[in-house]
């Protein structure tokens, strides 16, 4: 039951790690959206995202 951890990280250094990609999409969209006034897509996350 080894289940792959996905983690992205911002470029101001604020990371996510999950088992569930869409906690990892949700948080990150969200941190861009408040911290840095930009609207991430499903795409622009997964791109940032790595199995850990
Ligand atoms: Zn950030």
């Amino acid at each position: 039951m080894s289940k792959a951890m996905q983690q992205a990280t911002c470029s101001c250094g604020f990371s996510v790690t999950s088992g569930d990609e869409d906690e990892v999409v949700a948080v990150i969209q969200t941190h861009a959206h408040d911290e840095h006034k930009k609207e991430m897509t499903r795409n622009d996350v997964r791109a940032m995202m790595k199995d850990v």
